[in-house]
C-alpha cells in the first residue's frame, strides 16, 4: 500500500498537532513521505496561515526536513485557496482547493457548515443548487488555470453536505455536466486529483472525494490520482487508504502518483 500523504495540516492552521508530532507519527507508521500543506492566507477565511506566521511555518518545516532526512522525505507545500493571492514562494508543491464560492461581490464558505451552505443557495441562488454547483465548478476550473497548482484538492467538495442526495440529485444532467466540464479542463492541464479521505475520518461523509462517476471519467481521460488523507491530526495520517485504493481500482486505476522532490512518481495500487 502507498504510505505517503501530501495533504497535512498542523497547529500552523486548523490542525491539532504540531509539525514535529506529525513527522514522528508518520515515521511510526512507516511512511515514506509526508507533505505539509497549511491553508494559504486569505482575507475571507480565518483558519489559514497569517502574514505573521508564514515565515515560521516555512522555517519549521524546512528544519524538520533536515532533522529527519534519513527517516522520511518531508515536503513543504501549501493548500492554496482560490481566494488567496498567487504564490510568491517556491514551495515544493501546492494543492489547488476551493473552499468558498464568489457571488454578489462576496465569498461564501462551501464546507464550513450545512447552515451556511443552505443559506448561500437560498439567499444568493434562489434555492437552485445546480446553479450553485455550476458556479463552484466554473470558478474551480478558472482558478486552476490561474494558480497552476501541483494537484487538485477535494474536487467535489460542493457535495460535502449532500450525501444521499439530501439537497440535490448528483445524477442530474446539470450537475454532472458542470462537474465533468471542470474535470476535463483540469485533467487536460495535467493535474492529478486527490482521492481525499479527510471528511470520512472526521465523520462528515461515508465516501471519499471525488464520487465514483468522476473517477471513472477521469480514468477514461487518462487522468492521474493521488491518495490523500487531508490529515488534521496524527491519527488521521493514513486514514482510509485501503478504502481509497479499492475505490480507485474499482474505477479502473492501477496506479497513483506520489510526490518526490523531482516531481511525480507513479506507484502501483
Ligand atoms: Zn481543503
Ligand atoms: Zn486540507
Amino acid at each position: 500500500m502507498i504510505k505517503a500523504n501530501f495533504h497535512t495540516h498542523t497547529t500552523f492552521c486548523d490542525g491539532k498537532n504540531t509539525p514535529e508530532e506529525m513527522v514522528l507519527a508518520a515515521i511510526r507508521l512507516g511512511m515514506t513521505a509526508l507533505g505539509f500543506s497549511s491553508h494559504s492566507y486569505s482575507d475571507s477565511e480565518n483558519y489559514g496561515l497569517k502574514p505573521e506566521t508564514i515565515a515560521n511555518y516555512r522555517s519549521d518545516i524546512l528544519r524538520l526536513k533536515e532533522k529527519y532526512r534519513d527517516c522520511i522525505e518531508i515536503l513543504l507545500g501549501i493548500e492554496q485557496d482560490v481566494t488567496s493571492d498567487p504564490l510568491d514562494f517556491p514551495y515544493d508543491f501546492s494543492i489547488g482547493s476551493m473552499h468558498g464560492v464568489h457571488k454578489d461581490g462576496d465569498v461564501f464558505s462551501i464546507d464550513h457548515c450545512e447552515e451556511i451552505f443552505v443559506q448561500t443557495v437560498t439567499q444568493h441562488y434562489q434555492g437552485d443548487y445546480y446553479a450553485y454547483a455550476e458556479d463552484y465548478y466554473r470558478q474551480l476550473a478558472d482558478s486552476v488555470l490561474k494558480h497552476d497548482p501541483t494537484f487538485i484538492g477535494h474536487f467535489d467538495l460542493v457535495t460535502k453536505f449532500n450525501e444521499g442526495d439530501k439537497f440535490f440529485d448528483e445524477s442530474h444532467p446539470r450537475y454532472q455536466e458542470a462537474a465533468l466540464n471542470a474535470l476535463e479542463v483540469i485533467a487536460k492541464a495535467g493535474k492529478p486529483f486527490e482521492i481525499n479521505t479527510g471528511a470520512v475520518f472526521r465523520g462528515c461523509r461515508t465516501m471519499p472525494y471525488p464520487a465514483p462517476f468522476l473517477l471513472k471519467s477521469l480514468h477514461e481521460m487518462d487522468g492521474k490520482i493521488i491518495l490523500s488523507s487531508d490529515a488534521h491530526s496524527c491519527d488521521g495520517l493514513l486514514f482510509g487508504y485501503e478504502k481509497a485504493t479499492e475505490l480507485a481500482k474499482s474505477c479502473g486505476f492501477s496506479t497513483a502518483v506520489v510526490l518526490t522532490p523531482d516531481g511525480f512518481r507513479e506507484e502501483s495500487l
